[in-house]
């Protein structure tokens, strides 16, 4: 242990090894996942496919849903490692975020597509939650607010710049006072339960043919002249016209032409004990979905009377699994918890890591890679993949296909993704505002009802 680390044990010991989603959505024990799942070692493999698409995620599915629409007659598999929902889709904490591509707010004031790309993804979000209410009943989709709440001087003067951005990309929004004078941004959004969302995803792709194998561990794609060749543990391989890699974080355990340049950050949660809503004082909470700036960046909402909270990142794997929580992050969450709750007694009684993959501009790869493209990237989704995943599924599916997306917004969005840089000017003018806001003394300021 390094210097000066000091270790806190938590004083809770909650349950650990799936996500609370996973373990009330039925998903099979650690370590139970041959007899729960009933596939045994990829039996299942079919040796030709026109797409074979790996990772059952919420971004594998969405592809070969997307696949299964554009090419009714095709031959679809997904080849998942562990179970369907296994990784960050099953785990996360169920945000369908109104602002999936945070980075285009510190250059959407200089770049037309960047502040296009905020309109268009805010309007497809709400579009995803309107089509998972319809035809995936059991995602348990409901409308929320997500409340990103300031709690201190800088970072209100930076919520209150978001706010004119915001304005100028015409996304609805309100600049309220919360408690103690602090200031947040409310907005329209969605919640869903994440891991049922996964599952009946899946049954949807089942139900339109599309096979899911799981167990299925792949280990490796490579072009051939004619096809793509993806191999698996036991030998296995399956040729495919075009194979889509959806591993998120677990993107290195393949062997690939070119792999990705995104980095794997573990991000922790935890579910509380239940407890009585009155005993909250925040009026409206059970209705929200809460982002505190704070010393700490951390999220939450209200579950089946159970705080479900998360925060904390590390980017070094640790103990045997990526659900482990270290135990000084687990003290930390605790005593994050109390302090946004202060008096509740609220302890964790579930906890869980989870893994995501963020890329330096925080938005999907979703590229052609190989001689002829026919391995396509999709993947990269960082901390906002909910919503996003699905909004995505079918630019990967038109690579896939060997095509530019049809409808001329998927296709400028992926122009969008593609050519976004790291907007260092930007976001030194955007920190520079804030900064000369500070120096000048101007205290954020909540507006009136009429916006002023
Ligand atoms: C704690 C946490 C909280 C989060 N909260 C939110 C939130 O509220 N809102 C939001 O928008 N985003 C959130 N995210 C991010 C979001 O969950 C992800 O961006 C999204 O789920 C990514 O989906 P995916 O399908 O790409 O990845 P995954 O769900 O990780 O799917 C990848 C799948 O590939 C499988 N796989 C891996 N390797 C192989 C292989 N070699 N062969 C076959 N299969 C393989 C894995 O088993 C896994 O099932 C959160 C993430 C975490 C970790």
């Amino acid at each position: 242990m390094p210097p000066f680390t000091r270790r806190i044990e938590p004083r809770s010991s909650p349950a650990t090894g799936r996500s609370t989603w996973q373990r009330h959505g039925g998903a099979p024990e650690p370590g139970g996942e041959l007899e729960a799942t009933g596939a045994v070692s990829g039996k299942a493999w079919p040796k030709r496919v026109d797409f074979a698409v790996i990772g059952g995620g919420l971004a594998g599915l969405s592809t070969a849903l997307a696949l299964a629409e554009a090419e009714p007659l095709a031959s679809i598999v997904v080849l998942e490692a562990r179970f369907v929902g296994f990784g960050a889709s099953g785990r996360n904490a169920g945000l369908l975020g109104p602002l999936p591509a945070p980075l285009w707010l510190a250059s959407a004031d200089g770049q037309a597509e960047h502040l296009w790309g905020l309109t268009h993804l805010n309007r497809r979000v709400h579009e995803t939650a309107r089509w998972l209410a319809a035809e995936v009943p059991g995602s348990g989709v409901e409308a929320r607010s997500l409340r990103i709440e300031a709690q201190g001087f800088l970072t209100a003067s930076g919520l209150v710049r978001v706010g004119r951005l915001l304005e100028k990309a015409r996304l609805g929004h309100r600049i309220v006072a919360v408690a103690r004078g602090q200031l947040a941004i409310d907005m329209d959004a969605h919640t869903v339960d994440p891991y049922r969302t996964v599952r009946a995803l899946a049954a949807l792709a089942r139900r339109k043919g599309i096979a899911i194998v799981e167990q299925a561990p792949v280990r490796a794609i490579a072009e051939r002249p004619d096809d793509v060749v993806v191999s698996g543990e036991w030998g296995r391989e399956l040729a495919a016209r075009a194979a889509v890699v959806c591993t998120n974080a677990y993107t290195g355990s393949l062997a690939l032409p070119e792999p990705p340049k995104a980095k794997v950050v573990h991000n922790f949660m935890v579910a509380t004990n239940r407890f009585e809503i009155e005993r909250l004082v925040r009026p409206g909470v059970e209705r929200m979905f809460i982002v505190e700036l704070n010393t700490a960046y951390v999220f939450y909402r209200i579950h089946q009377d159970r705080i479900v909270y998360g925060g904390i990142e590390r980017f070094k794997p640790y103990g045997s699994s990526d659900f482990d929580v270290p135990p000084e992050v687990l003290a930390g969450l605790e005593r994050l918890v109390a302090r946004s709750f202060p008096g509740v007694g609220l302890v964790p009684e579930e906890a869980w890591g989870g893994v995501y993959h963020q890329t330096a501009t925080d938005l999907p790869i979703i590229e052609r890679r190989g001689g002829r493209g026919a391995i396509v990237l999709n993947v990269g989704y960082g901390g906002t993949g909910v919503a996003m995943t699905m909004v995505c599924g079918r630019l990967a599916a038109g690579l896939a296909r060997g095509e530019r997306p049809a409808d001329p917004d998927d296709a400028r969005l992926l122009a969008a993704f593609q050519s976004t840089r790291v907007p260092i000017g930007g976001l030194a003018r955007f920190v520079a505002s804030v900064a000369a806001d500070i120096a000048r003394g101007r205290r954020p300021r909540v507006p009136d009802e009429a916006g002023r």
